[in-house]
This record gives structure tokens, sequence and C-alpha cells, in this order.
């Protein structure tokens, strides 16, 4: 019996009891290899002793201060950090508690851009299909993931979608790479026409697609692509890596290898490594000029914001990376991971594609390899594999999508940055049994 309100009424969930390194133990003692971080959240693994004796050095000074009424040293020192270590340009961070939070603040800030500066009539966003951005309402506004929609439908507000990058589903036998994300960018200025560009806030989009399909990355130069027509148009670009960044992709912040810089992002799971919770935007100055010489404040805000505690942990988790070389290690086992997989899955005939980068990989299943003809979603084989994955001890992150009513079903790999070779040659071999035992 519980009197916790789960995830789900009809699973039960063993009690996770411990953790170390990459592991979860429960309370039968059964060990689990995390090789999803949770959700991409645990990237230094658990129970790492620098971030925990950060995380107590804070306890023993202060637990909490509202900002309303104060800064702190270490809310402080993490902003530094964090905007010395941002894209060029973005000179302030705004702290949350999380992703989806960290997507209403972005949105609302584009919004009071735009009314700051004397152009109250935008008031659209335009986002990606087979997205995620959130489950708020802000955020579920915003996000392309039909079935986490459906049944709120009513209470989210208009946003306009367009198609997101899917090479294996969506780019053409005849067409490149450049000449498939240059198609991508064009629908895009195809829907800022229809709308009106003078009626439009921001593009949103996760810069890696994650929780939806799993890893999907864009076509060389369509980000780049994205940001000239947002840059046209005075339309501002949101990149979401809360999901991506971080380190995730093998350089801290994913744009980085796309060349742009956006004029928000949002940041959180990496961030914090699940020490605690907290989240983030990063905010570029010609936002920041704006607030500045208008009403001179964000006109939003939570109580636990720039909650010192998070703070520290957040700290310590860039410290330990850069220190550890860790984004390093992230670009060397991300080649090791998807050779392991290519080896694994690459003639598998239910895997019909491989992809991702760094720690930050998926494998998507087919029911036919040629007709890339998905499994029919009754069946729900990524939560199969779930189940078959943790009686093996491995954690993965499986999901079900639905894009133009093509179902999909997809498993997520994003394992902590301090995963070395042979750990990865275990999630491998257990991941191969798991999908084998539900679809081999
Ligand atoms: N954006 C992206 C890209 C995400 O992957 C997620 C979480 N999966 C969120 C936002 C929402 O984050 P949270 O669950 O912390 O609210």
């Amino acid at each position: 019996m519980t009197s916790v309100l789960h995830r789900s009424l009809k699973a039960t969930y063993p009690r996770a009891a411990s953790g170390h390194g990459i592991h979860i133990r429960d309370t039968q003692g059964r060990d689990y290899i995390d090789a999803s971080g949770g959700a991409a959240v645990s990237c230094l693994g658990h129970m790492h002793p620098d971030v925990l004796s950060a995380m107590r050095k804070q306890l023993e000074q202060l637990e909490y201060a509202h900002t309303g009424f104060f800064t702190t040293e270490v809310a402080e020192q993490l902003g530094d950090d964090l905007v010395a270590h941002a894209p060029e340009g973005m000179s302030h961070v705004y702290f949350v508690s999380g992703g989806s939070e960290a997507i209403e603040a972005a949105l609302k800030m584009a919004r009071q851009y735009f009314v700051e500066i004397g152009q109250p009539q935008r008031a659209r966003f335009i986002a990606r299909k087979q997205s995620y951005h959130g489950n708020t309402l802000g955020a579920l506004a915003v996000g392309g993931n039909e079935w986490r929609r459906a049944q709120f439908e009513p209470l989210l507000v208009k946003t306009h979608h367009v198609s997101p990058p899917y090479a294996y589903r969506d780019r053409r036998a005849d067409e490149s790479d450049a000449e498939y994300g240059e198609r991508l960018a064009q629908e895009l200025e195809a829907m800022i026409a229809e709308l009106g560009p003078e009626t439009i806030i921001g593009f949103i989009a996760e810069t890696v697609g994650g929780a939806t399909a799993g890893a999907l990355t864009a076509p060389e130069g369509y980000y780049r692509r994205v940001r000239e027509i947002c840059d046209r148009h005075g339309i501002l670009l949101i990149l979401d890596e809360v999901m991506c960044g971080m380190g995730r992709t093998g350089t801290l912040h994913a744009c980085e290898q796309e060349g742009v810089t956006p004029d928000l992002m949002t940041i959180a799971k990496g961030m914090g490594g699940g020490y605690a919770p907290i989240g983030g935007v990063l905010v570029h100055e010609k936002i920041i000029d704006a607030f500045a010489s208008g009403s001179g404040l964000f006109q939003h805000g939570h109580t636990y914001l720039g909650h010192p505690v998070a703070c520290a942990a957040s700290l310590a988790v860039q410290q330990v990376i850069r220190r550890d070389n860790l984004l390093e290690n992230v670009r060397k086992q991300g080649t090791y991971l998807t050779q392991r997989l290519e080896a694994r899955f690459g003639n598998h005939p239910h895997v019909g594609d491989i992809r991702g980068r760094g720690l930050f990989q998926a494998i998507e299943l087919v029911a036919d390899r040629s007709s890339k003809e998905t499994f029919d979603p009754a069946r729900k084989v990524h939560a199969q594999i779930k189940q078959e994955a943790m009686a093996r001890g491995l954690i993965c992150y499986p999901m079900g999508g639905t894009i133009d009513g093509i179902h999909g079903d997809h498993v997520l790999l994003a394992p902590p940055f301090i995963v070395t070779e042979a750990d990865i040659d275990a999630i491998v071999e257990r991941l191969g049994d798991a999908v084998d035992a539900v679809v081999g």
C-alpha cells in the first residue's frame, strides 16, 4: 500500500535505497546500472563526495534566504560561474527549481521583452512537433508531444508547430543533410510569413531533441539558418537545453556545436546533477538591457529560486566537471558508446536507427527495418523494454511518441559523465538482452 500518488497507479516501483557512482540499489538489495541518469539528470553519478560536502558546508551556514530580501554568496558565485562559461553575450542567469519552471520563466521573459521595447502585439510562439518542454501548462502549450497534451488541450495557449529535425523518418533519399536542414528552415520561414512576423515572440526548440523521440540531432547548418531567420524578423530564439545541455553532448552547451547563441537558454537536470532541484534561464544582455531601461524588473518569481543548498550543489557539480576533465570523457565514451551500439544493434532486425551525440544517444525500434514500420502502439514496446531492462539491472529511458500520426518506440541512454568503457560494455549487453527479450 502507498499513500504516494506515483506516476502510475497500476505499476509497483522498487524502493531506491542507496546509490554509488553509476549504481542505484533498492531495498531488496538489487543493483541497477543507472544508464540514463534517471532522465539525463545524474551527470556525476550518485553520492559524489565533493558535491555532498559542498552541500553540507552550505547547510551549516545558511539553509534558505528569500530572494525578495537577500542574495547569497553561493548564488552569486554560481551565477558568475555559469555566465563565465555561457556563450558570448549571455550576461545573466535567472534561477528556478527545474526544467518546466525554466521554460515558464523563459516564455514570460520573452514576452516581457517585447512589452518593454514597445512591441506588445507580439504574442505567439512557434515551436516544434515532437518536442517536450515540460508538464506545466505553459511548457505543455509550446511542447509538441501529442499524447502528453491531448486531454489538456483546452487549457493550452495556442502555439504553432513546425517539423523537428528527424532525419531517419523525414529526410528524403535524394536530399543531402544540408538540403534537409534548409527545407526545415524554410518551413519555419513559411510559418512566420503565414502568421505575420510582427505577431511572433519567439521560436523555441530543444537543441538536441530528448524526451519525445530520443537524441534527435539537427542537420549541419540548420540552427545557423534558424538564427538568421529569427534575427531578420526580430524574433527571439529560445533554446531548451534542459536535457541535452550542461555537458551531456560533449560541450557544456549543445548550441556551441551548432555555432549559434540563443537569446534565452533553459538549463536544469545536469545543472544540479540530481543533488538538488535547480534550473535556470541564461539570458542575453539585449533582454537585460531592455528590462533595465524599461520597468527595471522581471515580472516573475518563485519562493525557492536561488535556493542556497541547490546553488551549492550546482556549483560543486560544475567544478568537478572541470577539475576531472569530464567533458573530454563524455566525448571519448560517447564515441565508444556509438561503436558498441553499432556493433550490437547495427544489423538488428528491429533497430532502425542509432543516433545522438556525446553521452546522449538513442535507438529507435521498428517492426520492419526496410519499411521503417513501427510496432503497434498498443504493444507498448518501449515500456516492455524498460521492464526487461530493470529485471536485468539496467535503468534506461524508453519512450513512445507520435508525430504526424506515426508512432515510434525509442530507448534513450544518458549515462553519467564518469562512465568507463567497461560500464558501457555492461550497459549495451544488458540493453541488447532486454531488447531481444521483447522483440528478438
Ligand atoms: N525541457 C526538456 C527538454 C526536458 O527534457 C524536460 C524534462 N524531461 C523539461 C523541459 C522539463 O523539466 P522538469 O521535468 O525538470 O520540469
